[in-house]
């Protein structure tokens, strides 16, 4: 009798003791990461080297800057050599439209992969188009005029990433589309959840456009100011100026920072952001935090000595922006060499609060991810979703991979996302921390629990 409540005892209180260690242990990485900092600490170090544009001097620095941080760490380090493109702004955009021979100036800025304006700038009435249904049905109205996209991010989406991606296609087929119209330049509305005066850069393209023609950004302000000026007139003339350029391709790199594991070395952990940056900022959120999440939330777990039994691989990845070359190159490498990666995380979506994870994974390891939401939930992490993960990692997707992307509150985001407004001091030091503690703990859980596939 004795013996069997013994038994029944232990199997009740080991997975109950098991739980408080876990908790503990749990509460300790926060507790360090709250305490020390180190990630604030490296974030400025990172943003003072500047914005980081694929191709330029500062993404590189950046690159030889961090991996002998990691040297001193004791990591394993090495570079990736990745092939980028190299667009360079050129002096500041400028941009007015006159009314009664006054002249009313506005912000932009280029959109990355734009061609120049010609020298003097180009000058046309406006056509404005909010929706691209509207843009369909047109037939001669753009032709030798000026399209000014202004659709704005739908405010009634609770995460402003969907808001995001309702109106991203203006900025990235604007010109493409407005060019088969005859149009002759492309003005769109800036990608920000709130009305603010500064113009918000991002990626486009030309695809197999016959004619390339020059598109920048306008502030949201402003394009709210453009759009009521239309109504009362109709024809007034806007002018805008440009000079941006592709240089010669530039050999760039990724750096991976690898600590083998103790137990299933030939088992990786990849986490990682991207470490190239747009050029208005600095790129303290988009994604400075997610390379410095990365890297201290490995720091974390070495300097409590919770070293997963499993190697764990930071990456900061290379021309996310511009067309994910280090990310396609990182997994053209690995599948030659057959790394087995079994778990990919990706922090891409700023230094805000963390509240939660999204994740790709197979069903049953979705479920027991889940299983882990009560050791989260005490420091404000409740979302457990299924909506992607990143698009770095996205490259190494299989069939078995866990793949998980931090998601912090997204509310102040696109205030800041592509323009002059990301820059360290828009970066909350405790918030910036919470994610770091968050990402260390996950990884120290899921390895712990083996959440992997066999
Ligand atoms: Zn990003």
């Amino acid at each position: 009798m004795k013996k069997v409540l013994a038994l029944l005892l232990s199997a009740v209180l080991v997975p109950l003791c098991a739980q408080k260690d876990e908790t503990e242990t749990i509460k300790s990485i926060y507790t360090h990461a709250l305490t020390q900092q180190q990630g604030y600490a490296w974030l400025k170090k990172l943003t003072d080297i500047g914005g980081r544009l694929a191709g330029s001097a500062e993404a590189n620095q950046a690159v030889q800057e961090f991996q002998k941080v990691c040297d001193s760490l004791g990591f394993t380090t090495f570079l990736q050599e990745v092939t980028v493109p190299h667009w360079v702004r050129g002096p500041k955009e400028t941009a007015y439209y006159t009314l009664n021979g006054k002249r009313y100036e506005v912000a932009i800025c280029a959109l990355g992969g734009s061609v120049a304006t010609p020298e003097k700038g180009l000058q046309a009435e406006v056509v404005e188009i909010t929706s691209f249904e509207q843009l369909e049905a047109m037939t001669d109205e753009l032709e030798g005029k000026i399209a000014f996209y202004n659709i704005p991010m739908n405010p009634a989406f609770i995460n402003t990433f969907y808001a995001y991606g309702s109106a991203v296609k203006q900025r990235y087929v604007g010109a493409l589309e407005a060019s088969k119209k005859g149009a002759i330049g492309v003005v769109a509305r800036s990608l920000s959840s709130s009305i603010n005066p500064y113009p918000h850069t991002g990626s486009m393209t030309y695809a197999d456009a016959e004619r390339q023609i020059p598109a920048c950004a306008i502030s949201t302000r402003h394009a709210e100011q453009l759009s009521k000026e239309l109504e009362k007139n109709p024809t007034l003339s806007f002018h805008f100026k440009m000079a941006p350029e592709y240089r010669d391709s530039v050999t760039s790199y990724n750096l991976v920072a690898e600590w083998k594991g103790s137990e299933k070395p030939d088992e990786v952990i990849v986490i990682g952001g991207h470490v190239d940056s747009w050029d208005l900022g600095t790129g303290a959120h988009d994604d400075g935090a997610g390379c410095i999440h990365s890297l201290e939330a490995v720091w974390l777990l070495q300097q409590l000595n919770l070293m997963p039994k499993r190697t764990v691989r930071v990456v900061f990845f290379m021309n996310e922006e511009f067309g994910l070359n280090g990310a396609k190159e990182y997994a053209r490498l690995s599948k030659k060499d057959k790394v087995n990666h079994v778990i990919a995380i990706e922090s891409d979506a700023g230094g805000f609060s963390p509240r939660g994870i999204s994740m790709v994974a197979p069903e049953d390891l979705k479920e027991r991810i889940r299983g882990l939401r009560h050791y989260l939930e005490p420091y404000g992490l409740h979302e457990f979703s299924e909506n992607g993960s990143g698009a770095d990692i996205s490259q190494l997707k299989t069939d078995k991979l866990v793949m998980i992307g931090l998601r912090p509150d997204s509310h102040r985001y696109f205030e800041v996302h592509h323009s002059s407004q990301d820059v360290l001091a828009r970066v909350n030091a405790r918030e910036l921390e919470m994610g770091s503690a968050t990402l260390a703990a996950l990884i120290y859980l899921l390895d712990k629990n083996d959440i992997v596939a066999p």
